[in-house]
This record gives structure tokens, C-alpha cells and sequence, in this order.
């Protein structure tokens, strides 16, 4: 295992790996890893001959009062984890090295980003992009694997490589449940044994959702008022969004035909938790 701190560092990496004819694929994280991010890198290596994982909590795409300051951190269990998933080197700039005195440039991408997320979270996509695309600069890869658990963030990816002509393949890994049904997270870990109770309630309104689709209900707001419903009867819960909404531009349908993205937010206590599911298509 490599772990490499500097850009020029990783830079120098990705030539003599492309140099001598391995294909790279990239994981970029947040670490504080767990078997979500686990599946990603195993697929990466499926796809490419050697994984690169970048651990990096990015700041620019924390909002002001989001929680940058507490977000958990285990370099060493990362190391250790992403090893075993088949990491050969792990890329974790500070962000100092990320973002040095003087920088000033911004990656934006326009329509997809003002739905769901977009709302409650306006800087954040631009955060990502930007990140995105400066990992890309840094890692070369030529595939790049990233969850359907963050769907728009996938979906807003998948346009900056069309718009910005980037030469690498994006490839979507699906949600990664725990045994009972909640979306692994980083975010997780702050949830207290009650708030991890209530949590359930999104896995099972996605499961409602898929019920009334699979009863022949196709009508949006049914679907939503039946979402908001079951998450609401919870404790600890505040719905931030449900949508029923296109999976590629993200704009709501009033109506269900072919495929469709079910896609919450939902605050239990003071995490922020997302998940999602497709209906037909
Ligand atoms: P993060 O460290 O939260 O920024 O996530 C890094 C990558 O792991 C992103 O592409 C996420 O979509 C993906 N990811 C996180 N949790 C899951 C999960 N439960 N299932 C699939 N992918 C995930």
C-alpha cells in the first residue's frame, strides 16, 4: 500500500502506472470507511488494473453550520479496510495541498444540481464538482466508481465528464444496505440507538413506495404523501424532501412512466440521511 499526501506526488504516481500500461480506477471518499465503500473499490478493481482510493474531507462542499467539524475520522482503519478491498495506493492530500493560497476556481454544473440536494444544500455540488474534477487531474484514472447512494451526486458527475469532455468512465455501484435495510454511512455513527431506529424509516418507506408501484400506483403524490407519511410517524424525524422525480434531469413527474427516482432527505435528530430507489424502467 502507497499512501501519497501530494499532488505532485500523485501526479508522478499516475504517469509511471499509465506509463507501464495499468489501467487506473479511482474511489474518491471521505473515509471513515465502511462495506459501501468497500464494494466500490472491489468494483473499481474488476474494472481497472490498479484502485486508487483519495481520502479527503472536502471542505468546500460543507455548508456553514454542516457538520465539517465533527465529521468522523479513522486514517489508520481506512488504510487497513481499503487494503483489503485491493487499494494499492490510497491518495490523501490536506487541504491545504488541495487548495493552496491564491485559489480561486470553481467547477458548476447548472440544471441537475438545483433539485433535491441542490435546495437545502447550494453549495455543495459546486464543492464536489470542483473536488471531482481536481482528483481527476491529480489520480488520471481511467474509470472512476462512485455509489447510487448519493444518485444526484452520481447524475451530476456524469454531466461535468460529458460537458467538460474528460476522458473517464464513471461507473455507479448500488446502495449497500445494512442486514436490516439502512443505507451504510459515515454519517451513521451519529445517530444514538433511538435516532438509529427511526433511521429504518426510510429504508421502509422506499419499500412502501415499491408496494403501491407494484399495486399499479403511479401517481407522484400518492407515492410522496405516502413517503412522508410513514417517515413522519417516527420520532426524531424532519423531512427536508421526497421526490418522484426523472433520473436524469431530476425535475419532479406528476406521473410514473418508465423509469423513475424516489429520492429523500430526511433529519433524524441532527444527521442528515438520503437514500433512494428506482421504480420500473
Ligand atoms: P463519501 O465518503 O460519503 O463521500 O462516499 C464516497 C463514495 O462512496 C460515494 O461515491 C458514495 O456514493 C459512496 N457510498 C457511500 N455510502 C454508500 C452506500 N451505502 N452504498 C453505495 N455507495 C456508497
Amino acid at each position: 500500500m502507497r499512501i501519497i499526501e501530494s499532488v505532485s506526488g500523485m501526479q508522478a504516481a499516475a504517469d509511471e502506472l499509465r506509463a507501464s500500461g495499468r489501467k487506473i480506477g479511482l474511489v474518491p471518499t471521505m473515509g471513515y470507511l465502511h462495506e459501501g465503500h468497500l464494494e466500490l473499490m472491489r468494483a473499481a478493481a474488476k474494472q481497472a488494473d490498479v484502485v486508487v482510493a483519495s481520502i479527503f474531507v472536502n471542505p468546500t462542499q460543507f455548508g456553514p453550520g454542516e457538520d465539517l467539524d465533527r465529521y468522523p475520522r479513522d486514517f489508520d482503519g481506512d488504510v487497513r479496510k481499503a487494503g483489503g478491498a485491493g487499494v494499492e495506493v490510497i491518495f490523501a492530500p490536506t487541504a491545504e495541498e488541495m487548495y493552496p493560497p491564491g485559489f480561486q476556481t470553481k467547477v458548476r454544473v447548472e440544471r441537475v444540481t438545483k433539485h433535491l440536494c441542490g435546495l437545502s444544500r447550494p453549495v455543495h455540488f459546486e464543492g464536489v464538482t470542483t473536488v471531482v474534477c481536481k482528483l481527476f487531474n491529480c489520480v488520471k484514472p481511467d474509470v472512476a466508481v462512485f455509489g447510487e447512494k448519493d444518485f444526484q451526486q452520481l447524475v451530476v458527475i456524469e454531466r461535468m465528464v460529458i460537458d467538460l469532455n474528460m476522458e473517464v468512465r464513471i461507473v455507479g455501484v448500488p446502495v449497500q444496505r445494512e442486514p436490516d435495510g439502512l443505507a451504510m454511512s459515515s454519517r451513521n455513527a451519529y445517530l444514538n440507538a433511538e435516532e438509529r431506529r427511526s433511521a429504518l424509516s426510510l429504508f421502509k418507506s422506499l419499500e412502501l413506495a415499491r408496494r403501491l408501484y407494484n399495486g399499479g400506483e403511479r401517481d407522484a403524490r400518492v407515492i410522496r404523501d405516502a413517503v412522508i407519511g410513514l417517515i413522519s410517524s417516527h420520532p426524531f424525524t424532519s423531512v427536508d424532501y421526497v421526490e418522484v422525480c426523472d433520473p436524469v434531469s431530476l425535475e419532479a413527474v406528476d406521473v410514473l412512466k418508465g423509469r423513475t427516482l424516489l429520492a429523500l432527505a430526511v433529519n433524524v435528530g441532527r444527521t442528515r440521511l438520503i437514500d433512494n430507489c428506482t421504480l420500473g424502467g
